[in-house]
């Protein structure tokens, strides 16, 4: 059992993170930037400690501090939440040198499917479909210099464009949170953005490899979540509908999909299971796909972490997805199959993200002092939040504030209570995407089930 772990991150998902330590009887560490000193997992870990200046590169990214901390204070694990470390092989290896565990898969499985282009590769061998685009080919007579499947010129952009046919997306192999990505519908555009995403991906990532996949129309995201222990258990925890987003980033998310039908499900299920097995996957970990209006479903890319969306699974299957990363993390085995998990599943949940956002302006960043701070309550409704009344959102970090979930024994009565879980939030001083996500869950199209990730731009 870990006697101290020592949280990689801020905002809610390191309260979230607390909280469930402190339900396993686990010491935490906060670690801070001078931004953070007031922030609340600060105040609710039961040690602190300040690991640099606001720029994340100079506090939450810099591996040494992390691990200086640790050490300090005789951490025993490191949770990197979301963001940030979660996905960097670098750092597991580093945390495993000082003998810390990191709180994630093998640093095998994190390199593996870190790299969008070279998992695409890995999924296809493990038998999963592929959205049609980039692939590695073998070299030449001599089979020598196999060319990744990254895109390395124009020519060869529009080569492959031509193949396969306009729209095309230009994906950077180290994207992530939405970034990094961008669609052309034609071969001027795609001369101009293939440069324009590469240097993106430089700046954003530090790697300037994209690769193209055929953009997919009136699509919709359906992820799988799955869980996979040291002895060779793996189950899923059925899939989450992620199609309501902006800019390519998740705004509303539900489980279960009201756009499945059960055969699909059932299929999606196995491919995930498959392509978990296939890499000796373990801990906790999502197969995101994109399916298209015909019910076609194509592996997008694998999330070898928790996601911020995790918690409507949490709601429908009862299971604390944390504490289960931490189980793992420890090597314990799963302690209950998939015939278990089906009869846990319990009813339906939706989360709305609450972002320090403008939706009325553009979605212009909207940091400052909470003014007036006033969650919802009553049944099924639950809020994960960093927020409190005097509290100072700072303008340096993504902007989720807020995660609102609401539960119910089917959709009609998620819906009913996240409207009125909507109505009673206030959130002052500051601008949000609460009104947005009234907007939507009022939405004809969206009481109807039917989303599909362009929801926002018709
Ligand atoms: P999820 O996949 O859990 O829905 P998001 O895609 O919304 O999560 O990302 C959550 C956070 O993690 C955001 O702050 C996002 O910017 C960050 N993030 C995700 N992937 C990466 C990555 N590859 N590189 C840097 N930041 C990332
Ligand atoms: P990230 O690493 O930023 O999460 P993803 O590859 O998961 O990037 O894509 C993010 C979102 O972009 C998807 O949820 C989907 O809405 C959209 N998207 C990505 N690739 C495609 C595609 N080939 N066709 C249609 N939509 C896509
Ligand atoms: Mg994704």
């Amino acid at each position: 059992m870990f006697n101290k772990i020592l949280i990689a991150n801020r905002g809610e998902i390191a309260v979230r993170i607390i909280r469930t330590c402190r339900d396993m009887g686990i010491k935490t560490v906060a670690v801070y930037s001078t931004a953070d000193q007031d922030a609340l997992h600060v105040k609710y870990a039961d040690e602190k400690y300040c690991i640099g200046p606001p720029s994340p590169t100079e506090s939450y990214l810099k591996h040494l501090s992390l691990i200086t901390a640790a050490e300090l204070t005789n951490a025993d694990a490191i949770h990197p939440g979301v963001g940030f470390l979660a996905e960097d092989a670098l750092f597991a290896e580093i945390c495993k040198e000082h003998k810390i565990t990191f709180i994630g898969p093998s640093i095998d499985n994190l390199t593996e499917m870190g790299d969008k282009a070279e998992a695409r590769e890995t999924m296809a061998k493990a038998g999963l479909e592929l959205v049609p685009g980039s692939r590695r080919q073998k070299g030449g007579i001599l089979k020598k210099n196999p060319k990744k499947g990254v895109i390395e010129s124009e020519e060869e952009a529009l080569e492959l464009a031509e193949k396969i046919g306009y729209p095309v997306g230009i994906k950077a192999v180290s994207g992530g949170g939405g970034r990094g990505i961008r669609i052309a519908y034609n071969d001027m555009a795609l001369r101009n953005l293939f440069y324009t995403v590469k240097s993106e991906a430089e700046a954003a990532f530090g790697n300037a490899e994209v690769y193209i996949e055929k953009w997919i129309e009136n699509a919709r995201h359906i992820e799988m979540q799955v869980l996979a222990d040291n002895h060779g258990n793996v189950i899923h925890l059925g899939e989450r509908e992620c199609s309501i987003q902006r800019k390519q980033q998740k705004l509303v998310e539900e489980a279960p999909s009201p756009s499945l039908s059960p055969k699909i499900r059932s299929e999606i299920s196995r491919a995930a299971i498959r392509a978990v097995r296939s890499i000796g996957f373990s801990n906790a970990g999502t197969i995101e796909f994109i399916v298209d209006p015909e019910d076609s479903f194509y592996f997008l890319e694998m999330n070898t972490r928790i996601q911020v969306e995790h918690t409507v699974t949490e709601m429908i299957t009862g299971i604390d997805l944390i504490k289960e990363q931490i189980r793992l993390a420890m090597g314990e085995e799963l302690g209950y199959d998939q015939s278990d998990v089906d009869a846990m599943m319990n009813g339906h949940a939706i989360e709305c993200r609450i972002n320090a956002e403008d939706p009325d302006n553009n979605f212009t960043p909207s940091p400052g002092k909470i003014d007036g701070y006033l969650p919802p309550g009553g049944i099924g409704i639950r809020v994960d939040s960093h927020l409190y009344d005097g509290y100072v959102v700072p303008p340096f970090y993504d902007s989720l504030v807020a995660k609102l979930i609401a539960h119910g024994r089917d959709r009609t009565e998620a819906i009913a209570r996240m409207k009125r879980a909507l109505d009673e939030f206030t959130i002052g001083g500051i601008k949000t995407t609460i009104p947005l996500c009234k907007r939507i869950m009022n939405d004809e199209r969206f009481l109807n089930g039917l989303v599909y990730t362009n929801f926002l731009e018709g």
